[in-house]
């Protein structure tokens, strides 16, 4: 029998306005007590059905400028920050060009409400095998590599966000 409860349970909320604020906050705790959440898509339902260990603190990530970004350049390929949408990634003509792969995977991600709310890195750091754009952006596909540019990898951000992820947690759930 699946439970259902009405309320999420207690934790206290920080929304940190730089990104310095985040990694002192974040590098100060290494046992599960915050947890940084962006659209919120995936963690707020989970968090609702006692699906993940309660954090004592959810940092909103929302509060920190310009981490929408999607950028490309031939020395670092495409950066995609860890505010970017699914939706401003799905229609960024720089990913329909370099990573067509992603554009096509982000597009397919649930309808457009979900796109415009969640993020490309919420989509990676939930790291669950059903995530539309994990191929997309996996080292696996060589496809996806050279679409990225020559030796470029997977996007730098996602993989920076994700290991900070760890690092808070202790591993991915
Ligand atoms: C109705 C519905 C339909 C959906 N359909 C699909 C679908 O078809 N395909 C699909 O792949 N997904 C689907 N999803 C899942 C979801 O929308 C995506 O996984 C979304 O991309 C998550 O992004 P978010 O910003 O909302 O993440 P959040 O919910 O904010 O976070 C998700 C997880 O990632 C962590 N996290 C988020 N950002 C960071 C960061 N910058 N650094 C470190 N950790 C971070 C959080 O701690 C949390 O554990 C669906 C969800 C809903 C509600």
């Amino acid at each position: 029998m699946v439970t259902f409860y009405r309320r999420l349970p207690k934790f206290d909320y920080i929304q940190p306005k730089t990104l310095a604020e985040t990694l002192n906050l974040l590098a100060n705790s290494n046992n599960g007590k915050y947890r940084v959440y962006a659209g919120g898509t995936d963690l707020i339902p989970k968090l609702k059905r006692r699906a993940v260990v309660q954090p004592e603190v959810l940092v909103d990530l929302k509060g920190i400028p310009n981490l929408d970004y999607v950028d490309y350049d031939d020395q670092d390929g495409l950066r995609i920050g860890a505010l970017a949408t699914i939706r401003s990634v799905a229609t960024s003509p720089v990913v329909s060009e370099k990573l067509p792969i992603l554009s096509q995977a982000a597009g397919s991600i649930a309808f457009i409400q979900v796109q415009n709310r969640g993020t490309i890195a919420g989509n990676i750091c939930n790291a669950v095998p059903s995530a539309d754009s994990a191929p997309a952006i996996s080292p696996g596909p060589p496809r996806a590599r050279r679409s990225a540019g020559a030796g470029q990898g997977p996007p730098t951000e996602i993989m920076l966000a994700c290991r900070r992820r760890r690092s808070i947690l202790g591993g991915f759930d």
